[in-house]
């Protein structure tokens, strides 16, 4: 078996290559640009037998020779604060990008799996989110570039299924966090935990009232392991149902942690989702999936790794 992960040196990726090559596949072939993910990411995966590196923008073409069993379509910034620094580069891989990782299922008659959003739902207007929601995006908004791209990815797939009988399917991913996030990023599990190890007070956008529903990553990777096995299109929410405010994070970070820093509260970002939690009733009954890593569990695990790999403010840029 030989699976291609696009992507693969990001946060995800590098979770996802390591998890197939535990479960039995033969190669793995991670394409990456390092536009947000880092060498040290895969690090400990380049000496292992059957690990590959092909360092390419997939926006541009992708050329993988031999049979490729799967392809698992992962690149893409993902953090608001990456794509908004890069907005063009973000439109390119959920269209050009989805396009050539498409191309190549097609041609090599592999499965497909693309990572797709909670943010396909914008937001939302229906609570909890079903797949059957359309959503409510701005389409000109700030964040527009990542949902409409990952919009214009859904939609490009559900047309290779019927135009060239592809074997793909689609995974809605909410909130995801663990090891290997960069401290830097700017999404909030990384800020709030780098900043309450640190001692500094912690960033709460807006009143804090807003909700996520946080999904540990060793989860996301069984259900999107899953996915793959599966001949399942979707698409699919992957996504733990435990919602919690943006507030209670950060007091549960602080607990975690030990932190007496507190908290300062930041302007909420253009089009902040005021709430989000994902139906995972499809991903239950068609895989067989649902998280079995508690939100404290998995927020321990997390700042034991940002402890033991701790990166200087001055470093990031924080
Ligand atoms: P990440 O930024 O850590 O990883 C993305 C990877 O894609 C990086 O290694 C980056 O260098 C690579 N990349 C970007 N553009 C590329 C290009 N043109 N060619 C080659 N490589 C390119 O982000 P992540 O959190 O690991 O997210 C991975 C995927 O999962 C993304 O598609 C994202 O939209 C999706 N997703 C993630 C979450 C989450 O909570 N982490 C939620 C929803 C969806
Ligand atoms: N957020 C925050 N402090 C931060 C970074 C983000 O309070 O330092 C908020 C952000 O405004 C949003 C939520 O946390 O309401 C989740 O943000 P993130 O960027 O992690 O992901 P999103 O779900 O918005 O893509």
């Amino acid at each position: 078996m030989r699976a291609v992960v696009t992507g693969g040196a990001g946060f995800i990726g590098s979770h996802l290559c390591g998890r197939l090559l535990d479960e039995g596949y033969e190669e793995v072939v991670c394409l990456d640009n390092f536009l947000t993910g880092k060498p040290e990411n895969i690090a400990h995966l380049m000496p292992r037998q059957g690990f590959s590196l092909l360092r390419c923008d997939v926006s541009e073409g992708i050329a993988v020779a031999g049979p490729v069993d799967a392809v698992l379509h992962f690149a893409s910034p993902a953090s608001p604060v990456d794509y908004l620094r890069h907005p063009l580069e973000t439109l390119r891989v959920g269209s050009d990008g989805t396009r050539h990782a498409l191309d190549l299922a097609t041609a090599k008659g592999a499965r497909f799996v693309l990572a797709s959003t909670s943010e396909s739902y914008g937001d939302p207007e229906v609570h909890p989110q079903p797949e059957t929601y359309w959503g409510n995006v701005n389409p000109v908004g700030p964040r527009s570039c990542y949902d409409e791209a990952k919009r214009f990815a859904e939609a490009t797939v559900m047309a290779y299924r019927t135009v060239h009988g592809t074997d793909a399917g689609i995974v809605r991913i909410f909130n995801t966090f663990g090891p290997r996030m960069r401290p830097g990023d700017g999404r909030v599990v990384p800020n709030l935990i780098r900043q309450a190890l640190d001692g500094e007070p912690m960033t709460v956008s807006g009143d804090g009232t807003q909700t996520r529903s946080l999904c540990f990553v060793d989860d996301l990777v069984d259900g999107v392991l899953k996915m793959v096995r599966s001949g399942v299109s979707g698409p699919v929410n992957l996504g733990n149902p435990y919602e919690l405010s943006m507030l209670e994070l950060a007091k549960w970070i602080a607990e975690l942690t030990d932190s007496v820093s507190g908290v300062t509260h930041i302007p909420l970002p253009v089009d902040d989702p005021r709430r989000r939690r994902p139906d995972i009733t499809l991903a239950r009954t068609a895989l067989g999936w649902e998280p079995a890593v508690s939100v404290e569990e998995g927020l321990r695990r997390t700042i034991d790794w940002f402890a033991t790999n701790r990166v200087p403010a001055l470093v990031l840029g924080a």
